[in-house]
């Protein structure tokens, strides 16, 4: 058997990973960085194809990783994990907030403790995800707060959902499990995508409340 709860008991991490193709500056939420081998220094990431900065990193072969701390707010995750970089600035107004990079890239310097930055040297497709294999050329330690796990999100950074009031009759909502988004109906159709966060309909818990 596979028990998918199985993969929650993996330490992921959390980072922002950030491109620049030509004027164009762009971020998205990773949990997925992790270091090859030393010698040479090299670290893999897999990123979704359907974010944009996927397709800006497959381009410019150039890309950095923002380790997010247990200081990162939620309005991080907002601010790069859901919305789209293709009709929006994710930098705008942020801009005491980052720095650029040796490789022109930035890197987030609020809620985070260290950044890394990657060339590119192999890319391979794996369907939804592209795996991406990169040389460091750039790597610095930026503050000392422990680094916030996948775990550590869903615990002290996500939103709990309000608590409905007692003497209300008991309703079903679903409750996205990444964003905290609630669809107000049961059952929630197969097909429906957060409108938060763009994950889908079985990333959602159903809640009597
Ligand atoms: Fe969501």
């Amino acid at each position: 058997m596979v028990d998918n709860l199985t993969f929650q008991k993996l330490s992921y991490g959390l980072f922002v990973l950030t491109a620049k193709d030509g004027e164009k500056d762009n971020g998205c939420i990773i949990n997925t960085a992790a270091q090859i081998t030393v010698d040479p220094n090299r670290i893999s990431i897999a990123v979704n194809k359907a974010n944009y900065t996927h397709d800006m990193i497959l381009k410019t072969g150039v890309f950095s990783v923002s380790i997010l701390s247990e200081k990162a707010t939620f309005d991080i995750f907002k601010r790069f994990g859901f919305q789209s970089g293709r009709d929006t600035d994710k930098f705008a107004g942020y801009e005491a907030n980052v720095k650029r990079g040796e490789n022109g890239v930035l890197y987030v310097t609020e809620g985070t403790n260290a950044f890394i930055s990657g060339k590119v040297v192999d890319a391979l497709d794996y369907g939804t995800h592209t795996l991406f294999i990169a040389e460091v050329t750039e790597a610095e330690v930026l503050a000392e707060d422990p680094s916030a796990t996948y775990a550590y999100y869903f615990a002290n950074i996500k939103p709990k959902p309000a608590a409905a009031p007692a003497s209300e009759e008991k309703k079903v909502v679903w409750v996205c499990k990444i964003c905290g988004y609630v669809y107000e109906g049961d059952p929630i159709p197969e097909d429906f995508i957060c409108p938060l966060c763009k994950h889908p309909a079985s990333d959602f818990e159903r809640v009597e409340r």
